[in-house]
């Protein structure tokens, strides 16, 4: 399947009306773009990989403490300081490579055109942003006006504001008065009603009431409604029974159904014919769910699913996978099972073990756009 959007013709970071493109693209042929949590530039790399390997969409997201981390640990995040330089060093980085994994693709079915280098759209966004984290979004925000004034075009495509703890009316009245600022700059605003369970990235939700794990239809027409007069360009990440991480939580169970209920609400509402699916929803705590929850959130209008947990952990399987096999090549500069003097440099080079965790997380990566029909978009 080949896109006929325009965006294709742009290389790399895509936002404004091209990210719009995309996102309806996603809703109307019914995948999803997985959105793959990334901490440093080896991931973004082997998030890339994975996504092109697959010709596929991809969203690169940022959390606060992943945004720190890009930055170094080093770094005193007072003020969100680091979380601020990281996220925004993220972003350059991710805007100057993302147009290398670009894909050559064969056109056979336009004569003339023999290959044509054409490039992965990459969504970069943040993750999470609580009313305690603020002045980290207050701090990202100030970059993409600055970056708009230049380039006609946010430095991140996306970002993501958590104010599911508050009640629902300063939910919404912050998300409207951010996104007030961030329509005028053509950003896509994420928000979340209704609480993800679970723990990530800090925040603990491990101890909330169920009633809340389970976003109501006239909750989201709500948020709907205060942001859709702004602009079209938000998601919202309504609570079905997810949580972060992969545990087994009791009664809570992940309800993708539901989300269907939240469209026909809106259509009936809007006076829209059944199936229009007005709304864009997002999966959060995709980790560790079975191939028909998601096949079922992707058909009830889900374009983005969040995915952390499960990449972690195929990073780390190949590292450790490496060492654990490599050992004896591991425990001096010089000396393992062939010789006492044969050197282990090709061993201990960061290129060398690093490498592995990136092809595990690759390999990840292309697993999530496959269960999301995130394939062969280009
Ligand atoms: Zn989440």
């Amino acid at each position: 399947m080949v896109l006929n959007i325009p965006l294709m013709q742009q290389a790399g970071v895509v936002t404004g009306k091209n990210l719009r493109a995309l996102m309806a693209d996603a809703k109307k042929n019914k995948y999803a773009i997985p959105a793959i949590n990334v901490t440093s530039s080896s991931t973004v790399n082997a998030a890339l990989e994975g996504a092109r390997d697959n010709k596929a969409p991809i969203i690169l997201q940022l959390s606060q403490g992943g945004s720190a981390f890009f930055g170094g640990k080093g770094l005193d995040n007072a003020d969100q300081k680091a979380s601020i330089a990281g996220a925004i060093a993220a972003a350059h980085y991710i805007r100057a490579i993302a147009p290398a994994y670009g894909i050559a693709v064969q056109r056979s079915s336009y004569p003339g055109y023999c290959e044509q280098a054409d490039s992965s759209p990459v969504v970069l966004h943040t993750d999470h942003c609580a009313k305690k984290l603020l002045p980290w979004f207050d701090g990202m925000l100030a970059e993409d006006e600055k970056y708009f004034k230049e380039h006609g075009e946010p430095l991140f495509s996306s970002h993501m504001l958590d104010l599911s703890e508050e009640s629902k009316e300063d939910n919404i009245a912050l998300c409207v008065k951010y996104f007030e600022r961030m329509a005028k700059i053509d950003q896509w605003l994420e928000m979340e009603i209704g609480i993800t369970g679970g723990e990530e990235d800090g925040v603990d939700n491990t101890g909330v009431d169920n009633a809340s794990l389970y976003t109501q239809p006239e909750d989201v027409f709500d948020v709907y409604k205060a942001l859709n007069a702004i602009s079209p360009d938000f998601s919202i990440a309504a609570a079905f029974g997810n949580v972060h991480g992969v545990y087994k939580v009791g009664n809570v169970v992940l309800s993708p159904q539901l989300l269907e209920k939240h469209q026909r609400y809106a259509e009936q509402q809007l006076g829209q014919p059944e199936g229009s699916k007005p709304i864009y929803l997002v999966f959060h705590g995709g980790s560790g769910s079975t191939k028909d929850e998601i096949a079922t959130a992707v058909k009830n209008g889900v374009v983005k699913m969040n995915v952390d947990t499960d990449t972690q952990w195929a990073y780390l399987q190949g590292i450790r996978d490496f060492i654990l096999k490599k050992q004896d090549y591991l425990k001096t500069q010089v000396g393992n099972p062939e010789g006492e003097s044969k050197p282990n440099k090709k061993y201990y080079d960061p290129r060398v073990w690093v490498r592995e965790g990136e092809k595990t997380m690759a390999h990840r990566v292309a697993e999530a756009c496959t269960d999301l029909g995130d394939i062969n978009r280009l």
